[in-house]
């Protein structure tokens, strides 16, 4: 996971800095509600960020609106990434909270072209609970989906 934390209070942060072009960025795109730029520590070459522009701190902050338009964003880059590098995988990788390894508080999703021994890694720790057990955790979900 990545070391760097930027500990900025919201709209002071960096990626509001890099938005307000008060610091520098190899910009790749951007539209009237996200940017996407390289990352700074280029795990593979083509390794992008795209973040919404309005300070959002993660996920839960986007509206659905700008939800959707990270994804479109995502989606146009990893396709730029695949007639740039052609790499054989790809992968997204999108955190929120420090738990959820989030090291810049502003909405922003990886997307990463993959080489087969590019060395990145992910942790998976399976559980594979019982069938009453995953039916129970959906019926949670499903309650809290219809009390939206
Ligand atoms: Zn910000």
């Amino acid at each position: 996971m990545p070391m760097f934390v930027d500990t900025s209070p919201p709209g002071q942060c960096i990626f509001c800095k890099l938005v307000a072009g008060e610091i520098p960025s190899s910009k790749v795109y951007e539209d009237e509600q996200t940017i996407a730029f390289l990352d700074l520590g280029q795990l593979n070459p083509g390794h992008t960020l795209v973040a919404v522009k309005r300070h959002a701190d993660n996920l839960l902050e986007l509206t659905p609106d700008e939800a959707a338009a990270a994804m479109r964003t995502a989606h146009r880059v990893a396709h730029a990434i695949r007639k740039a590098y052609n790499p054989p995988g790809l992968t997204l990788l999108q955190c929120n909270g420090k738990e959820g390894d989030q090291t810049v508080f502003h909405f922003h999703m990886h997307v990463l072209p993959r080489w087969g021994d590019d060395g990145i890694g992910l942790s998976w720790p399976r559980k594979d609970p019982a069938r009453d057990v995953l039916e129970q955790y959906a019926a949670q979900l499903r309650a809290a989906i219809a009390a939206e």
